[in-house]
C-alpha cells in the first residue's frame, strides 16, 4: 500500500467487507489520505463533487441548509460520503463537516467504478450502503409529510371548538362561492354570536365561558348536516354555511340552532346548573356577484337587527 492505509483502517470500513485485501491495495492504494481539521468543511451544497470519502477515523455531521444549527446525519469510522454525487455525477445535496479531526480515504470517479467492476462484494456493499441511505430517507420523508399535514390542520381548525377558524373561512369561502355561483345552486351563510356573552365571562368565569364555546360548537355540529360547514369566525361568533339551501330552509335551520342552543343544560363541575346562553343570528343568501366580504357583511347586518331587536332570535336579510 502506498497510501499508509493499516489493515485496522480496512478492517473498519463497511464498504470494504469481505473485499479481497490485494484488490484494496491494487486500486485504493494510490488514493490519498486527507486529514480534516474540527470544523474543516469537505463537501458543500452545490459542489461538483468527483470522489468518494471512506471514514477512516473521526466523524463528519451533514447539514442541510447551512453547516451550524442541527444535523441531520453524523457518519463515523467505516461510513462513506459523497458517494451519491459520484454515482449520478449530481452536484452535492448537503454540507459535510469535519466534527472533530477526520481522516477520510478520497476514493477518485475512476477508482471508484474500478473498483465495482473488479470486486462484487465491493459493489454488494454499495448496495446495502445505498438501500440504507434510501430507507432512512423515506422515513424522513415521511416524517416531515405527517408534520406537515398537522400543521395544516392546526392553521385551519380553532383549537378551543375544533371548528374550522377564520383562516380557513377566509381561504375556503371565495372558493365556495364560486362553485355555488358557477353550478347555479343555492347557498346561505348564517352568522351568529352569543348574547351578553361578557356578562356571562364576568359572572362564572373565563373558563366555564371557554366550556360553553366548546358546548356551542357541539351543538352546531349536532344541528347541521355532515355536508354544511361550520367556523369560529371570532372570539364568540361563529359561522354556518348551508350549501345547496336558500334562504327560507336556512331560517328554519337557524331556528332548530337557536333552540337547541338555548335549550342545552350548562352544568358545571359541581353539579349546580347555569342559566343556559342564547344566541343571535343573521342570515343571508349567495348572490351571483357577491364576494365572501358581501356575503358575510349582509348576514353580519341581520344579526345585529337579530341583537337590537331583543337578541334570541333569527334574521334574514332585508
Ligand atoms: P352581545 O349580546 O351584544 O353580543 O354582548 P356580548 O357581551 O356577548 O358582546 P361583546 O362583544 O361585548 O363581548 C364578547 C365577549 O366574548 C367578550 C369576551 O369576554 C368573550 N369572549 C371572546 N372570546 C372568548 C373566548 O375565547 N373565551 C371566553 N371564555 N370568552 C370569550
Ligand atoms: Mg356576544
Ligand atoms: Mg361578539
Amino acid at each position: 500500500m502506498r497510501n499508509s492505509l493499516w489493515k485496522s483502517d480496512i478492517g473498519n470500513l463497511l464498504v470494504l467487507r469481505n473485499v479481497d485485501p490485494e484488490t484494496v491495495a491494487d486500486v485504493l492504494g494510490n488514493c490519498p489520505v486527507i486529514t480534516l481539521e474540527l470544523g474543516q468543511v469537505l463537501l458543500r451544497t452545490g459542489q461538483i463533487n468527483q470522489s468518494l470519502y471512506l471514514i477512516l477515523s473521526g466523524q463528519l455531521a451533514v447539514f442541510l441548509d447551512y453547516p451550524e444549527g442541527v444535523p441531520v446525519a453524523l457518519l463515523e469510522q467505516g461510513e462513506t460520503v459523497g458517494e451519491l454525487s459520484v454515482i449520478d455525477d449530481s452536484p452535492v445535496a448537503a454540507f459535510v463537516v469535519a466534527q472533530q479531526e477526520t481522516r477520510v480515504l478520497e476514493v477518485d470517479e475512476k477508482s471508484f467504478w474500478r473498483m465495482i467492476s473488479v470486486s462484487h462484494a465491493f459493489a454488494c456493499n454499495m448496495l446495502l450502503l445505498l438501500s440504507d441511505r434510501l430507507r432512512s430517507s423515506d422515513e424522513t420523508i415521511l416524517k416531515n409529510v405527517r408534520l406537515r399535514k398537522r400543521f395544516q390542520r392546526d392553521a385551519m381548525v380553532d383549537s378551543l371548538t375544533g371548528l374550522y377558524n377564520r383562516r380557513w373561512l377566509d381561504f375556503q369561502l371565495p372558493r365556495l362561492i364560486g362553485r355555488h355561483v358557477q353550478g347555479g345552486v343555492p347557498m346561505c351563510a348564517i352568522m351568529f354570536d352569543i348574547d351578553h356573552f361578557k356578562v356571562f365571562n364576568d359572572r362564572y368565569s373565563h373558563d366555564i365561558g371557554d366550556d360553553v364555546l366548546a358546548m356551542v360548537a357541539k351543538t352546531t355540529m349536532l344541528s347541521i348536516r355532515p355536508t354544511d360547514l361550520s367556523a369560529r369566525y371570532g372570539g364568540e361568533e361563529f359561522v354556518v354555511l348551508l350549501a345547496g339551501v336558500g334562504i327560507d330552509l336556512a331560517w328554519i335551520v337557524a331556528e332548530r340552532l337557536r333552540r337547541a342552543i338555548e335549550s342545552e343544560k350548562i352544568v358545571i363541575e359541581d353539579g349546580t346548573e347555569l342559566p343556559s346562553v342564547t344566541i343571535s343570528l343573521g342570515i343571508a343568501e349567495v348572490r351571483n356577484d357577491d364576494s365572501a366580504d358581501s356575503v358575510l357583511k349582509r348576514a353580519d347586518t341581520a344579526m345585529y337587527r337579530a341583537k337590537n331587536t331583543g337578541r334570541n332570535r333569527t334574521c334574514r336579510e332585508q
